[in-house]
């Protein structure tokens, strides 16, 4: 007899609610309509909010996300969800770690630590369920009440596209109605019903191997890192990981091996002998209870153009990346996080429609970048053919005796994407010998932030918010008055730009010429290659772009024109 327990989350339910209708139809038009109340639309949803831009989210379910998916979030898409208001939850439950070990058989074969240094804020990743990413999203979009109207058991079943919109038809318990948008966001997944509905395809590699997820609740004073074991004496054959998640839930991944009825084998009676033998190879002796059980396949598929005219999709409606290296919900919280300014400024007419383009380039960019990463990832977890089982063989025992084939085996986690190729770059100055280069994300440090008489400890991402912030470097917080009149004059017209002063000295920020970042550690402008004067332009998601060793205001605002208003 298998001890099971029930999952050890209680989702909340929410009841569907009908609009002001008028003959079936909402009598109100909506500027954006997200379809998809995963991470990715609340993250979109979220983003577009921080802009002031009103959004109604559709969702099928009555409730958050049930079993076990995504676990693993990264720096990077902490970053965006700090900026989202988020941040607090997912600290306060989420099991940060920082690297892991590879067996092969009995032998450790790697150790391997993911990039941290103490000028980071934010741990390389955290553990965490994807019910509780999603619930915690979820309650920061309910204090955004203002902004995101959430519509639940509402399921899209008809997309009609027109020149300057498009015409939803909803499904709900309480009847169906019709309601326009002018612009929707596809977040709605794997299967994505806007995706089929436009006819369109993805592309790539679907994976023949399967593995078995499951999770357990079990007490270990184990630390929080990733585990895999290749060819272990438990399970000879197969590729097993280990995840710790909060609340006592281990996470256990195995391979099939040829010849294993998918169906057969996730029933508890077969997984339970399986996961005890790991316990017993691993040591642990503590009692167990199974909590889920599912099936995951390894896709390695995206589309080609993420915006068809008003329809713009994110998330895994526009691609599906395979988990090793955990790049699914992570790439969809960054296709979010680009999309969401983009589509505020074009909605606020600040920008041109071809912004969104640049989305498109971008985060396709990106998603080859993932698949290529993730590809590679599951050719080792998972090997096709026989030729890949006998490379990764090789590596393996190589690895016992030999460290420079370690690489091989490294799981390459996911990391910040930078748009080397990006439209909105602007020209470059080759003068700079470091710093974050043109499309990649800030680099973060610990600054003492001053603001009026205040000062605090901070890092330079809590100064980053949602704008364009304009980073001048200077001695003692001396700007030039162009640079001044310029992001006045922006702020004026309603565009979100901040002027954030780096300054090498400790000094009294009395003037009222707004908020500044003293370097107190002497690391920011070593970092960014700057000197007195520079300038630095970073978009509202953070990556950069463009940058000038000595401020050149009409350059400087030429590229933030010609991002806004791309060819
Ligand atoms: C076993 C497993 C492990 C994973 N581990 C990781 C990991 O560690 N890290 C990581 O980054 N990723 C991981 N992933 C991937 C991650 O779960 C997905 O990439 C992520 O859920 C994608 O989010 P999304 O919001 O795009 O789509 P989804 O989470 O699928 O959300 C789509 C939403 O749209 C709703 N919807 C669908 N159709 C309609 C409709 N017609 N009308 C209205 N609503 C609709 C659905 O109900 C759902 O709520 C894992 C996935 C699996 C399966």
């Amino acid at each position: 007899m298998v001890d099971t327990a029930p999952y050890p989350f209680e989702a909340r339910r929410y009841p569907a609610r009908l609009p002001a209708l008028q003959g079936g139809h909402e009598v109100q038009r909506h500027p954006v309509v997200v379809v998809g109340g995963g991470p990715v639309g609340w993250c979109t949803a979220l983003g577009l909010a921080n802009f002031g831009v009103p959004v109604v989210l559709l969702e099928a379910d009555d409730s958050v996300c049930f079993g076990s998916r995504a676990i693993c979030i990264s720096r990077r898409s902490l970053q965006i969800i700090q900026r989202l208001g988020a941040l607090p939850g997912f600290l306060a439950t989420g099991l940060p770690w920082e690297g892991g070990r590879s067996y092969w058989r009995q032998q450790e074969v790697l150790r391997f630590q993911m990039p941290h240094d103490s000028n980071q804020k934010l741990p390389p990743m955290v553990n965490l369920a994807q019910y509780s990413i999603e619930q915690i999203l979820l309650d920061r979009a309910e204090e955004r009440a203002d902004l995101i109207d959430v519509r639940w058991q509402t399921r899209l079943t008809q997309l009609t596209t027109q020149e300057d919109g498009v015409e939803l038809q909803v499904d709900t318990p309480q009847g169906a109605y019709a309601l326009q948008a002018d612009w929707v966001v596809a977040c709605d997944g794997g299967r994505s019903f806007v995706r089929e509905s436009l006819g369109l395809k993805l592309q790539g590699t679907s994976y023949e191997g399967r593995y078995v997820i499951v999770d357990i609740l079990m007490d270990s004073a184990r630390p929080t890192e990733r585990l895999a074991y290749f060819d272990p004496p438990c399970n000879p054959g197969s590729t097993v990981l280990v995840h710790k998640q909060p609340g006592n839930v281990w996470r256990i991944d195995y391979q099939l091996r040829d010849g294993e009825d998918p169906d057969a084998t996730i029933q508890p009676g077969n997984v339970a002998p399986r996961v005890q033998s790991l316990l017993d190879m691993m040591g642990e002796t503590a009692p167990w209870q199974l909590i889920w059980t599912g099936i995951y396949k390894a896709n390695a598929l995206t589309l080609d153009r993420y915006r068809h005219g008003r329809v713009l999709l994110a998330g895994d409606a526009a691609h599906l990346v395979p988990i090793f290296g955990v790049r699914g919900a992570n790439s969809g919280i960054d296709d979010a996080d680009n999309l969401a300014w983009k589509l505020a400024l074009v909605v606020k007419g600040q920008a041109s429609e071809a912004l969104l383009d640049s989305y498109s380039s971008e985060r396709v960019a990106a998603a080859h970048e993932n698949l290529s990463y993730g590809t590679k990832s599951t050719e080792f977890m998972a090997p096709p053919s026989f030729a890949f089982d006998l490379m990764r063989t090789a590596a393996l025992s190589l690895a016992v005796q030999h460290p420079e084939v370690r690489s091989l085996i490294n799981p390459r986690q996911t990391s910040a994407i930078t748009y080397t190729q990006s439209p909105l770059n602007a020209p470059d100055d080759t003068r700079f010998n470091a710093g974050p280069v043109l499309g990649q994300v800030l680099a973060e440090v610990p600054v003492t932030a001053c603001e009026g008489n205040t000062r605090r400890e901070a890092f330079l991402s809590d100064l980053i918010g949602a704008h364009f912030t304009a980073l001048h470097f200077s001695a003692q917080g001396e700007m030039p008055a162009d640079l001044q009149d310029w992001v006045a004059a922006q702020v004026q017209r309603g565009l979100p730009v901040l002027l954030l002063r780096i300054t090498q000295q400790a000094f009294d920020n009395q003037g009222g010429d707004g908020p500044a970042a003293w370097d107190h550690t002497g690391r920011a402008f070593p970092l960014y290659g700057a000197a007195p004067g520079t300038l630095v332009l970073l978009r509202p998601d953070g990556h950069v772009l463009g940058r000038w060793h000595q401020a050149d205001m009409p350059a400087a605002a030429r590229a933030l024109q010609a991002a806004l208003h791309p060819n």
